[in-house]
């Protein structure tokens, strides 16, 4: 069966060309990540000066997706969301807040995913009279082009709504790509990045499943599904970021830099919903007098 440690081993016994790209860690917020220059000697993450430089090379047989929106997309993007939404506090619409913006290459896998085996059912209905049937179903799904993330900067949910890229902007990593960007380094193993999403695609390949027993009470008994990850890739996700602290709680804005699409993990104004809640209701109220009572 083809799993992700034969990738492991291709990968890193391919030869690695050296280039001029340097690895550091940040003792603050302990993030770790590739850059050309680390521009002021601080943490692009935490702004913190406690940066140790670390011998490591970066790996150049990676994929990588270039950005195609620029800074002032990314920013104009979030204007756009943000500003005019009442349920987000003002501290998210002052510029001061929300200049930091991060542009950074997130690590991640690009793979295929094949799910196969058989899951019984105890079904029953009216049809049955009562009586309870065992349903063997036998699955043969196929999940392609998945990203997966390789670090915990961010939450899983935030990235999967935007991270899906265009595999035909895929290219070979090139230190000239780089520019200005950081490479943020990856801190999960290949078996914690896919604990997740081997969890989601079970529980999607079940409910799809289901749809086949033709009873409306099913509960399923047991499976024997077996889950293989296929043309497993490394390739770096061009992302615009946004961490701001507000009320000691961390929120997060985060941009596709190639496609656009974005998602926010950002706390809601408690004034914000009272005074909408107040306003629908003086709307509703006025509409309410005016037919019924005029
Ligand atoms: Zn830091």
């Amino acid at each position: 069966m083809n799993s992700g440690n034969e990738f492991f081993l291709n990968s890193f016994e391919d030869n690695v060309s050296k280039n001029m790209v340097s690895f550091y860690h940040c003792k603050d917020c302990d993030t770790s990540f590739y850059c050309n220059d680390l521009n002021g000697n601080s943490c692009i993450f935490c702004n913190g000066n406690n940066i140790e430089k670390l011998e490591e090379e970066k790996d150049n047989s990676i994929s990588i997706t270039p950005f195609i929106k620029n800074m002032e997309d990314a920013v104009a993007c979030y204007k756009r969301n943000i500003f005019w939404n009442p349920f987000i506090p003002l501290y998210f619409k002052r510029k001061k807040n929300y200049q930091n913006f991060k542009k950074v290459y997130v690590p991640c896998y690009l793979l295929d995913a094949n799910v196969t085996g058989n899951i019984s059912y105890r079904a029953m209905d009216k049809h049955t009279n009562g009586e309870a049937y065992d349903v063997v179903l036998q699955t043969n799904f196929d999940y392609n082009q998945l990203v997966l993330k390789r670090c915990s900067l961010f939450s899983d949910s935030l990235f999967e709504s935007i991270g899906i890229i265009d595999l035909k902007n895929v290219v070979d990593y090139d230190t000239s790509l780089l520019c200005d960007t950081y490479i943020i380094k990856d801190n999960l193993s290949y078996l914690d990045a896919s604990s997740e999403l081997r969890n989601k695609i079970m529980d999607k390949s079940i409910n799809m499943s289901e749809d086949g027993v033709l009873h409306s009470q099913k509960v399923v008994r047991k499976n024997d599904l077996e889950i293989s990850f296929h043309n497993v890739k490394e390739v770096l996700v061009p992302i615009y970021y946004l961490k701001m602290t507000y009320h000691g709680k961390n929120n997060y804005y985060l941009m596709n830099g190639e496609n656009g699409k974005y998602n926010y993990e950002i706390m809601n104004s408690k004034l914000g919903v009272v005074l909408f809640s107040i306003v629908v209701f003086l709307l509703l109220f006025l509409i309410f007098y005016f037919v019924f009572f005029l």
